[in-house]
């Protein structure tokens, strides 16, 4: 049987056991009642972790793509203004989706490793009304989270929608829909939802769906979310077959997140962060992700000298730990750990002492534990 390892990449994140055997429970029909009251619950649970009162929330089989493809389609018409806001990978995938549907728009991109500055948005603001501003909120491939809520502040003034792709950071870095004014978060199943890959996961404000009801027919049918709101209000209606055993593991992580209540699971992950920055720093690796961008949900670390890329993940493997390795530019120099979701105490320490243990089986000299020590000075913390 194959071994199974902890999964700290940047999603899939590892599958808590209660999510993972839900997996297994009967493929019930659609449209019966046990299903109908599972996904309504997810709806609502969804509702409640983005702090969204009303408007509507979508869950749709298919990925973080189609959900950034759908959050785009049901909102800007062609012709319309759009202003990107893009610090690395996933602004660049938005600009590429609206240049596929002939959107006109504009973009703004932050060097890797940071983030568009809210002062550089309200530059443009000055020059140019946007009716739509999307931003990433954490870039997978960089680490970089942007100030969304100082984004939102400054878009209240302009009324434009804001639309914030929450993939690699709902669930896991404080969200406030309303309280913010944000009009559309979308994210996936397999980030800090810890669910198996599968789902598209969209919430949009009643601005939102008042935007998308107020347009003309739009270039989608399965992403066209009018086709999918019946459903999503009386799931025993049939549009297109829901993928109901990923809806039901689903159900659960939602339940998870709300048993960790918000504030907690905020909390954890950033302590789980600064423990794990703490120790990496201590070995001797640094971030590339410049300081005040720091992501809680994932690290993108450099290498110190004479630790080679491959070889170390090739190590820390064998020892029971996958992270990635640098996207584009930044392959070979920088690896890339996941530590979103239900990621637990126990699963860091395990982590950071394959790292140890993987470092000095490579010859690099550092003093052994101190990763380790620097570590649970900060997660002790937590405990008093
Ligand atoms: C992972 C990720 C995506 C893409 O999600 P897929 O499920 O791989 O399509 C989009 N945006 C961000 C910020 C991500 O981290």
């Amino acid at each position: 049987m194959q071994q199974e390892k902890l999964l700290l990449i940047p999603g899939p994140t590892p599958v808590h056991p209660r999510i993972i055997n839900s997996l297994s429970l009967p493929t019930v029909s659609h449209v019966s009642p046990i299903l109908v009251k599972e996904l309504k619950e997810s709806l609502a649970n969804l509702k409640k972790i983005v702090f969204c009162e009303r408007g509507e929330s979508f869950i749709i089989a298919g990925s973080g793509t189609l959900a950034m493809e759908m959050a785009l389609l049901n909102t800007v018409e062609r012709g319309e203004s759009l202003l990107v806001l893009s610090q690395g990978y996933f602004g660049e995938r938005m600009a590429q989706i609206a240049q596929s549907f002939d959107l006109n728009f504009d973009i703004i991109e932050s060097p890797w490793g940071n983030a568009v500055r809210p002062d550089e948005l309200e530059k443009k603001l000055s020059e140019r009304k946007y009716a739509t501003v999307v931003s990433t909120h954490v870039d997978t491939a960089t680490g970089a989270c942007a100030p969304v809520r100082e984004y939102a502040e400054i878009l209240k003034i302009q009324k434009s929608l804001f639309i914030i792709d929450g993939v690699c950071a709902t669930g896991g870095i404080e969200e406030r829909m309303d309280d913010w004014g944000v009009d559309v978060i979308l994210t996936a199943a397999q980030k800090c939802f810890g669910t198996p890959p599968g789902l598209a996961i969209l919430v949009f404000s009643e601005k939102a769906m008042d935007k998308r009801r107020g347009m003309k027919a739009i270039p989608a049918y399965y992403s066209d979310l009018l086709n999918w709101l019946p459903i999503m209000k009386d799931p025993s209606k049939y549009f297109s077959t829901p993928c109901v055993n990923e809806i039901r593991a689903f159900w659960e992580s939602t339940k998870i997140v709300l048993e960790e209540g918000m504030e907690k699971r905020f909390l954890r992950h950033a302590l789980i962060a600064q423990a794990i920055r703490a120790a990496l720093e201590k070995l001797g690796f640094s971030f590339f992700t410049q300081k005040p961008y720091l992501a809680d949900t994932l690290s993108v670390i450099n290498y110190p000298e004479g630790v080679e890329d491959i070889s170390f993940r090739k190590g820390l493997n064998e020892n029971g730990v996958v992270v990635a390795g640098g996207l584009r530019e930044l392959a070979g120099k920088v690896f890339r750990m996941g530590h979103m979701g239900n990621l637990s105490v126990s699963q860091v320490y395990f982590a950071l002492e394959a790292v140890e243990k993987t470092l000095h089986s490579m010859g690099y000299k550092f003093e052994l534990g101190s990763g380790l020590k620097a570590a649970s000075a900060i997660l002790e913390e937590k405990n008093k």
